[in-house]
């Protein structure tokens, strides 16, 4: 978790529940589902570093010289074109949508043009495995080709909510390049923070103060002022919800560049940024994650075998933990979310079914918003119209039970409806391993 976003609203009965657990399978996958639930509740949109970069250039913030490369052809031409330029040497970079690039073997400096080619060739469809993508690493489809830079020094600079004051934090550290999560763990006092106040903004003084406590030379300090203001103009004008950028590094000859850059934008605001929604590169993300946020489904896909439909993120929790605890392993995390429409529970059957591991289907609903006898009726219209063969169970309760039971047994399929959610895990448990 980001060292600042510490509050969040569900946090406390989740890594309660998770205290819970001692089997490291289930925490692996808990803490992918959170991590995955931060991004959706609070920085959804995730870009690229060179169009992160390109971002930030616009706002006068100094980024090295470089371009894109989708092939090696064009790598080739960027790397050649830096090198006539003038480059003394050409970093080659893995561009995913996933940090710590550098120590995977997805960064590379190379010093002729055949070297460059080399790591260009190497990195390219290279499965890079960082401590952010989880161990089946994340397939390397572009590349980012940019003259080296001679560092003196390597920092670090953020900007993030800072949920427990509702406020923005610019922070800075002389601990750069290195991953922040652990010197915020073990010397968090190495991390400088200034608050921003939402009606003055970033003064010029928080900016100096952080210059100063970065160590930076008499020389360097009003050229950093007139950087980290231009790193929160990005912020604020983009309505990004994180800024990172790490390393930020001093060179020999007194200059201050962006080396590395991370934006993520608040999916709320996106829609007053259409230039930004461009930027989505659904390549990165899973194909069945993709149709699910099509319809506005919270969907993350696991390994086991029994998909899961739930109303609430707490209750999909709670279906994981029962599932697992009856013996058997969730296909997937569902949550329909509140108010669900009949609509939503056709497609989220139909992102169920795609996933050829399922081999029964869990039904968890408590009806609040979302009455019991409309999702009855939903889930009859999506079983008839997907011509679903596989098992369903189903556990309900909350506003309008008992139509809704009702229109389950008149509708004359066949489901099964557990009367305790212990009841309804323990036969979809069996239902699947019966279907094995
Ligand atoms: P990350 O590992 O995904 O965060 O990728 P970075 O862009 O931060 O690169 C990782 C590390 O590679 C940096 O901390 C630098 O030490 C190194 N690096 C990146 N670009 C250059 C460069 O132009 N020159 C040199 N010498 N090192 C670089
Ligand atoms: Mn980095």
């Amino acid at each position: 978790m980001h060292p600042v976003c510490r509050s969040f609203g569900q946090q406390d009965s989740i890594w309660m529940l998770l205290a819970r657990y001692c089997c490291s399978d289930i925490r692996r996958l808990r803490s992918r589902i959170l991590r995955q639930q931060q991004q959706r509740w609070t920085q959804t949109l995730k870009i690229h570093e060179y169009q992160a970069k390109e971002i930030l250039a616009k706002y006068g913030v100094a980024v090295p010289r470089g371009e894109m490369a989708n092939t090696l052809e064009e790598a080739t031409v960027v790397a050649r074109k830096l090198f006539a330029e003038g480059a003394s040497g050409v970093v080659v970079k893995a561009q995913i949508h996933a940090g710590g690039r550098g120590k995977g073997g997805g960064v590379k400096v190379a010093r002729t043009r055949e070297e460059a080619e080399m790591y260009a060739k190497n990195i390219l469809g290279m499965q890079l495995v960082t401590h952010q993508t989880g161990p089946q690493g994340q397939k390397v489809q572009r590349l980012l080709i940019e003259e080296t830079a001679a560092i003196d020094r390597e920092l670090y600079l953020g900007i993030v909510l800072d949920r427990a004051t509702g406020r923005l934090v610019f922070m800075a550290s002389q601990d750069g390049g290195m991953e922040i999560e652990e010197v915020a763990a073990k010397t968090p006092e190495a991390i400088f923070k200034e608050t921003i106040d939402p009606a003055i903004g970033f003064g010029a003084w928080q900016a100096r103060k952080l210059a100063f406590a970065l160590g930076l030379k008499a020389t360097q300090i009003n050229q950093a002022v007139t950087f980290f203001q231009s790193l929160y103009r990005a912020f604020i004008e983009t309505d990004a919800s994180l800024i990172e950028i790490n390393p930020f590094i001093t060179t020999k000859d007194d200059k201050l560049i962006a080396l590395d850059a991370k934006i993520t934008f608040d999916d709320n605001a996106v829609f007053r940024h259409p230039e930004l929604k461009a930027l989505r590169d659904t390549a990165e993300e899973d194909p069945l994650e993709v149709e699910a946020s099509k319809y506005a489904l919270n969907y993350i896909k696991l390994d086991g075998s029994i998909a899961c439909m739930v109303n609430g993120a707490g209750l999909a929790m709670a279906t994981m933990d029962i599932i697992q605890y009856a013996g058997g392993s969730p296909a997937n995390f569902l949550d329909v979310g509140g108010g669900a429409t009949q609509e939503q529970i056709e497609h989220a059957f139909e992102i169920l079914l795609s996933d050829s591991h399922v081999k029964a289907i869990f039904i968890n609903i408590f009806g609040g918003i979302l009455r019991v006898d409309r999702l009855a009726t939903g889930v009859v219209a999506a079983t008839r119209n997907l011509h679903v063969t596989l098992p369903i169970v189903l556990r309900l309760e909350g506003t309008n039970v008992e139509e809704g039971r009702k229109i389950l047994k008149e509708s004359g399929l066949n489901f099964q409806v557990g009367e305790t959610m212990k009841d309804a895990a323990e036969m979809v448990v069996k239902a699947a391993t019966i279907r094995v």
